[in-house]
């Protein structure tokens, strides 16, 4: 069986051909259009459609929703690097891998919201904070609530990544004025465990469920290049695209294989099929912003060019992802200019703009918090 969408409008009408079953009362979403009812078989037979067909359906599904030469650019920090107590296979963060990565301390507020400033003047709209933490600790949450506030205030959108949350940090920090919360699935809950074994799926797919019932956005995707099979990639694909909402941010990432990691040596990812990733991806959730994510940095700009065509309309800007190189602003800035992609830059502060709101400071904000603590003591 072949899954072609209809061209008129790409998720609210599947052709009774097509569809697994076109009587189901899910079939379509009575509100939105948008499908909770993939099967992986289905997903498998949209990543064996001849490559032109695939990119010519997510270009459909692609532009119902989005202006398709318009990327959204977000920024990611780090704000505490190292000694996670979880041991992701992919992962230089992981305590449980020698990667020569030195671990540092929670960044003090003051430290990130300069970082916040310069993101905004660069042109990002989104500022993403990372932590490696198996869930963050009740003594830190003070300071990373203060760092949602200082960043939101600068009329940036704010995207957090602390590990596991229970439903009162979610509230908390949906509260504090967190847009978005991401916690990626990784891959399919069938290879799971041969990548994480501190946590289960299932584990991850609760922390999913206490960010929405607080009312903030997700931000959840995967990495290809694990290891895994096709399958596997549309389970994945699949088990977030039949999540009771899509996520309103899909990362789809390219493993980086970063020396000491158990996956340093597996099989680079061929391009083509990274791509198709991507484009499948946007086809079972077009509203979604997919955002190409880590791996970029190895990327040709005609590869970068096709996941853009794909459907891919988000990435990360700046030299650094967390640990992993990222293209340099000025690269991403010619392929943009090169590709007509024009990023949304209205919400830039004028210097006076970003002087003003960093004197607008509150005591927590310059405050030294030097309590680090090792995170693979914390339980
Ligand atoms: S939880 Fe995050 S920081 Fe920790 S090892 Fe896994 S990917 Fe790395």
């Amino acid at each position: 069986m072949t899954a072609t969408v209809s061209s008129s409008h790409p998720d609210a009408t599947y052709s009774d051909a097509t569809h697994p079953d076109a009587t189901h009362p899910d079939a379509t979403h009575p509100r939105t259009g948008l499908r909770h009812d993939w099967t992986v078989e289905e997903v498998e037979a949209l990543f064996q459609l001849p490559f032109n067909d695939l990119i010519f359906q997510a270009q459909l599904a692609h532009r119902e929703h989005f202006n398709p030469n318009q990327v959204q650019v977000s920024t990611l920090l780090s704000i505490k690097t190292g000694a996670c107590p979880e041991d992701c296979k992919y992962c230089p963060q992981s305590g449980h891998y020698n990667t020569g990565l030195s671990k540092e301390k929670l960044m003090e507020v003051r430290k990130v919201l300069e970082e916040a400033r310069a993101a905004k003047a660069s042109g990002a709209t989104r500022f993403c904070m990372g932590a490696a933490w198996k869930n963050p600790p009740e003594k830190d949450l003070p300071y990373i609530m203060e760092m949602v506030k200082g960043v939101k205030e600068m009329g940036l959108e704010t995207c957090m990544t602390l590990g596991m949350l229970n439903a009162d940090q979610a509230s908390r920090l949906a509260d504090a004025g967190l847009d978005y919360y991401n916690h990626n699935l990784d891959t399919s809950p069938e290879f799971y465990g041969n990548i994480i074994t501190t946590r289960t799926f299932s584990d991850r797919l609760d922390t999913l469920q206490h960010v929405r019932d607080a009312g903030m956005n997700i931000c959840s995707g995967g990495i290809v290049g694990l290891g895994e099979t096709e399958r596997d990639r549309a389970g994945m694909l699949v088990a977030l695209a039949n999540l009771p909402k899509h996520p309103e941010s899909v990362p789809v990432n390219m493993l980086v294989r970063v020396a000491g990691t158990p996956l340093e040596d597996v099989d680079a990812v061929d391009g083509i099929e990274f791509v198709r990733t991507i484009a499948v991806a946007k086809i079972m959730m077009p509203a979604s912003c997919v955002r190409l994510s880590a791996g970029r940095e190895n990327m040709s700009d005609e590869l970068q060019a096709l996941a853009f065509l794909a459907g891919a309309n988000s990435i990360f800007l700046g030299d650094k992802l967390l640990t992993t190189p990222n293209p340099k602003e000025s690269r991403d800035r010619q392929l943009f200019d090169k590709l007509g992609i024009n990023m949304d830059d209205s919400s830039a502060l004028s210097s006076e703009e970003a002087a003003e709101e960093f004197a607008r400071t509150c005591p927590l904000r310059e405050q030294e918090n030097d309590h680090y603590y090792d995170a693979m003591k914390v339980s």
